[in-house]
């Protein structure tokens, strides 16, 4: 862990939606709550949580899931969304997301974060960058190349489509995207960060890339 992460993309985003609430489709996995959309407003404030998302459906009949954790501030203040694993094989992001959210204190802090670990669990099971595709013979999709994605797509793309409206959506006023090399590949660290915002600017400007 020489450098935890070499690509970041920063951006402000995500306008809160009105009528949005968290859904809990009843199942538990490991004593983890299921989730099928995420509405941190009517999260208790001051504690931590723990969700599996439900995303895309397999080709036999089962989901993918993706763990979560978010942390709601006893005070109020801005939503972060710390996202990782569009590329399975970068596993650093986990690594980081899970030590910040453990050395957060829900008591203490003015704000919601929102971790999600391995937002591609298809690419973490080839551990590849890309999402392998069960149909027409198997293909692969690129799944930083598909957002907002496809409701009716195949299954990257409905990944895509649940990841961004069910679990984004609504839940960060800024968001980093936590990346590193993909395998076989050596390169600095850098960052894509939208300048046209200040705060994302200051953030970007935080991290020590090349
Ligand atoms: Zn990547």
């Amino acid at each position: 862990m020489r450098r935890l992460f070499y690509t970041a993309v920063l951006g402000g985003l995500f306008i809160s939606g009105a009528s949005a609430k968290t859904i809990y489709n009843g199942d538990k996995i490991d004593s983890v709550p299921v989730i099928t959309k995420l509405d941190v407003n009517d999260l208790a404030n001051g504690k931590t949580y723990r969700f599996m998302f439900k995303g895309a459906d397999m080709n036999i009949g089962q989901s993918w899931y993706v763990p979560l954790i978010v942390v709601k501030g006893a005070h109020q203040g801005p939503k972060l969304l710390l996202n990782t694993g569009i590329h399975g094989d970068e596993l650093n992001g986990s690594k980081a997301v899970q030590t910040i959210m453990s050395n957060l204190d829900p008591k203490q802090l003015s704000g919601t974060v929102v971790g999600v670990l391995q937002a591609s669990p298809n690419s973490l099971s080839h551990i590849t960058r890309v999402w392998h595709i069960a149909n027409d013979g198997g293909y692969t999709e690129d799944m930083n190349r598909l957002f907002p994605g496809k409701e009716n797509g195949n299954a990257a793309q409905v990944q895509a489509y649940k990841l961004f409206n069910n679990l984004y959506l609504g839940n960060a006023d800024m968001a980093i995207d936590l990346h590193t090399q993909s395998t076989d590949t050596a390169y600095p660290l850098f960052i894509y960060a939208d300048y046209r915002l200040p705060a994302i600017q200051h953030l970007a400007e935080l991290i020590p890339a090349d």
